[in-house]
């Protein structure tokens, strides 16, 4: 078992370990939360009351601010319920329901986007890369010149399914180039990953509060230009996914429209005033990095394989193959970890078997040492002797390289 529950000595940014013996998420949110995060949420808020408002306030103030300077042309509006429910009220709010978007997949989110599309009854063109191969910038060009209908294009930053790092500010060159709009998807990589309005242009962008920011969930946010937010109006197909209507009632009212998930506001608010301690958007994205190197390092030296090359390898999640021994089952895998303390995430590859390890989260580069050794352990435990992945994977992966 590893330490749980004693203070980890770290020299980079302290991180707050699960207490009581709580295992470790190693997943994509939700995930390990501090326990000052956790502790937010030991009172009770009256939604309509002022102390709520300003923390609403602050928060919204907060969020705005991590995008430095140019974030005055944004204003940044929070919906109630999971991720999804912002990328479909982000969907419906700023593409023009005669409008057409260009939806971006290489995995499970940028399908759901489609598949949100379909629901939303509005036109989209799916360019599906598969598994994990990445848009490109040249691609977007391409399929923007050929069909002028197409208004909006819908990219995916970290798609969290094979944890590639999508290359957004190509595709959005390409896209700004053509006269096209860009929406992101930033979800699990907001926080650790910049959107910069000065190196890349789009007019909204989602993410939500149990990735990066290291929040409990319960809500999500759309930060978009003003501008864009002013031209939404009466564009959604639905009440409470308006996102105009959100943001034009909480200018006016400092309130949400319907129940505000109040605690979990109150969560959110102390993870981003760790988030700011921890050295924002730089500091947070350092220590994930880290994290992703020192585990992948730790695995690859077991025998494991990546998915990805190193090009494309984001900080948030690693997918790594599973061994081809026929000892290895992953269940069983799963279950030997989850008793050492740490909860890993099974892979979504429709070709291979793979598994995934988060990077994200209240761990630092101990813990991820911890999990290594963990992995080693069971690997023993279960009788494989080489963790090397079958051939199959390996042509796989060299097509990313083709
Ligand atoms: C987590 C995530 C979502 C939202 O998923 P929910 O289960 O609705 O929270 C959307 N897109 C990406 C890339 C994500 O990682």
């Amino acid at each position: 078992m590893p330490p749980l529950g004693e203070p980890q000595m770290t020299q980079g940014p302290r991180i707050d370990p699960p207490r009581l013996n709580e295992p470790y998420l190693l997943t994509p949110g939700p995930l390990t939360t501090s326990y000052a995060t956790k502790e937010a949420m030991m009172r009770d808020w009256g939604s309509w009351d002022g102390d709520f408002r300003a923390m609403t306030a602050e928060m919204r103030k907060r969020l705005l601010a991590l995008l430095g300077p140019g974030s005055e042309a944004f204003d940044c509006v929070p919906i109630q319920g999971s991720g999804s429910y912002c990328v479909e009220a982000m969907l419906g709010s700023f593409v023009p329901r005669d409008g057409k978007v260009l939806v971006l997949a290489n995995g499970a989110y940028g399908l759901r986007a489609a598949k949100t599309m379909e629901y939303l009854g509005r036109d989209f063109h799916l360019l599906d890369k598969g598994d994990y191969l990445p848009p490109r910038g040249a691609e977007v060009s391409a399929i923007l010149e050929a069909d002028p209908a197409i208004t909006h294009v819908l990219a995916i930053h970290c798609e969290t399914s094979s944890g590639i790092l999508n290359p957004v500010e190509e595709i959005s060159a390409a896209t700004y180039a053509a006269g096209r709009e860009l929406l992101i998807d930033s979800m699990s990589a907001f926080g650790a990953l910049g959107l910069r309005p000065w190196e890349i242009r789009y007019e909204a962008m989602v993410s939500s509060a149990n990735k990066c920011i290291e929040g409990v969930p319960g809500f999500g946010f759309v930060i978009a230009r003003k501008e864009a937010l002013q031209r939404a109006a009466g564009n959604s197909h639905s009440l409470s996914l308006d996102v105009e209507a959100q943001w034009a009632h909480m200018e006016k009212t400092g309130q949400w429209r319907f129940t505000p998930p109040t605690h979990v506001v109150a969560a959110f608010l102390e993870a981003l005033r760790q988030h700011e301690a921890e050295g924002g958007v730089a500091g947070r994205g350092a220590r994930y990095a880290r994290n992703r190197d020192v585990m992948v390092e730790g695995m690859r030296e077991l025998g494991f394989e990546t998915l990805l090359a190193e090009r494309w390898l984001s900080p948030i999640i690693v997918t790594f193959f599973c061994p081809a021994d026929e000892k290895f089952v992953f269940d069983r895998f799963y279950e030997l970890m989850k008793a050492k303390g740490f909860i890993i995430y099974p892979g979504k590859l429709t070709v291979v078997e793979s598994f995934r390890i988060g990077c994200i989260g209240q761990m630092d580069e101990h813990v991820m040492r911890q999990v290594v050794r963990a992995a080693k352990e069971t690997l023993a435990e279960m009788g494989v002797a080489s963790a090397a992945p079958p051939a199959a994977a390996l042509e796989e992966r060299a097509k990313l390289a083709a």
